[in-house]
């Protein structure tokens, strides 16, 4: 479970290095290896501590800062004993690559471009550069961008290394101005309901239902398909070169999409009075329950955890705090009299088998999902609700804004007195 969420992070990224430039970097690990062992022997011997980074950095051919961070590293790794190896062998009897511990500004630097990448520069040794640009998730990468372009950021100490023969380096950063707000002093709750094709959001508060609105994004269903049938095509073909590029294709698209959706989701938030978002914890759901074909479904279309932890990062970022809790009978309760049947939901229809209310089923299942944390997490109530506003569509939210004018779905047509709209499919 995700309940609070301290704004620094590690991020992983894989390592792009220009020309041939990563000897350079492998050198420069052993030197770290080296100082990594002195810093140990010198300790051991009883040099006054104070002494041993100008010592070390004597011996090594090292950036000097870069030697302190590996001196710094060494002490607190004898200090808490984990100077021996699983066999009890000091480990600065070791040899091999040892991670390249560097300050930011100091032992490496780095930099958003023109087309969007990210290019670093680690000072693998004094006036030798290792320079290239950084791969990894979208998720670690535009988080290092905002980091990049956002006073509140900072970019703290790096590790270059290798892991299975691959250069990486991991990057810390932290929020230096605030926390994320506490969830409790919410005054306003989201309900996020993730599903393939769109995102259905409800915000409550103690005045009731404040708005709602589902996102729509149809062509992501679309274009997993038509990239589904191209591989198909290919895999007959005996074409393999072009099914991964087919795949990396689709990835991009459908990542770039949730960006987006993820974005319009955290703007809408921002507007309301000390908002949280509160999502279904997938990963809380029981195996011998069976929550029915629709989450089987869910979970296998899209990646919902990774729009999931989009909008919770872009919402930690605004200071909005991401709540996380069980999807038990969120898609089968009616958020109006609380009636609880597998069979109100078909499809996206909602159809209470006890008040008979008709609602968009996803939209029931947001209310539901925002109530639910309401009753488990705040300190107010939200009142009994009679109806619920009008369900607001919007589709495919390039631009990032949802209020922009929005589409009232057609099918909302049927305009009940009780604010419920008949929806089919
Ligand atoms: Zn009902």
């Amino acid at each position: 479970m995700m309940e609070s969420q301290a704004l620094v992070k590690t991020l992983d990224f894989q390592l792009d290095i220009e020309s041939d430039n990563e000897g350079l970097l492998h050198d420069a690990t052993h030197e770290s290896r080296t100082a990594y062992n002195e810093t140990i022997r010198l300790a051991k011997a009883g040099i006054d501590r104070r002494e041993i980074p100008d010592r070390v950095a004597d011996g090594v051919d090292l950036v000097k800062n870069t030697t302190q961070r590996i001196v710094a590293k060494a002490l607190t790794a004898m200090d808490s004993f984990h100077e021996h190896d699983d066999i009890g062998l000091p480990s600065h009897t070791k040899s091999g690559p040892y991670p390249l511990r560097a300050n930011y500004g100091e032992g490496y630097t780095l930099s958003t471009t023109g087309t969007g990448d990210v290019a670093f520069r680690i000072s693998a040794k004094p006036y030798k550069h290792v320079i290239g640009f950084l791969d990894g998730s979208e998720v670690h990468l535009d988080i290092l961008k905002t980091a990049l372009s956002d006073d509140c950021w900072s970019i703290g100490t790096a590790e270059a290394m290798f892991h299975d023969g691959t250069p990486e380096l991991h990057v810390t950063v932290t929020n230096t101005e605030q926390q994320v707000r506490d969830k409790q002093s919410s005054r306003t709750v989201v309900g996020v309901d993730v599903n393939e094709d769109n995102v259905a959001l409800t915000a409550v508060s103690k005045n009731g239902v404040d708005d709602t609105v589902i996102i729509d994004f149809p062509e992501i269903k679309f274009e997993r398909h038509r990239y589904f049938t191209m591989r198909k095509r290919i895999q007959k073909a005996g074409k393999w070169s072009m099914h991964d590029t087919l795949t990396g294709r689709e990835e991009r698209f459908v990542r770039d999409r949730l960006h987006k959706i993820s974005r319009s989701v955290v703007e809408w938030a921002t507007r309301l009075e000390n908002p949280c978002i509160v999502f279904e914890d997938l990963k809380e759901m029981p195996d011998r329950i069976d929550y029915g074909a629709r989450m089987n479904r869910r979970l296998h279309r899209l990646p919902f955890r990774a729009l999931q932890s989009f909008m919770s990062y872009k919402a930690a970022f605004k200071n909005i705090p991401t709540v996380w809790i069980d999807p038990a009978y969120t898609s089968q309760r009616c958020a109006l009299c609380g009636h609880i049947e597998r069979t109100n939901r078909n499809r996206k229809r909602f159809k209470c088998r006890s008040c008979g209310r008709q609602d968009h089923a996803d939209r029931n299942a947001s209310v539901n999902i925002a109530l639910k944390e309401v009753k488990q997490g705040q300190s107010w109530n939200v009142p009994a609700l009679n109806s619920l506003p009008q369900v607001r569509k919007v589709r495919r939210p390039a631009s990032g804004a949802v209020d922009a004018p929005s589409v009232t779905h057609p099918l909302a047509r049927g305009h009940q007195t009780d604010g419920s709209v008949g929806v089919s499919d």
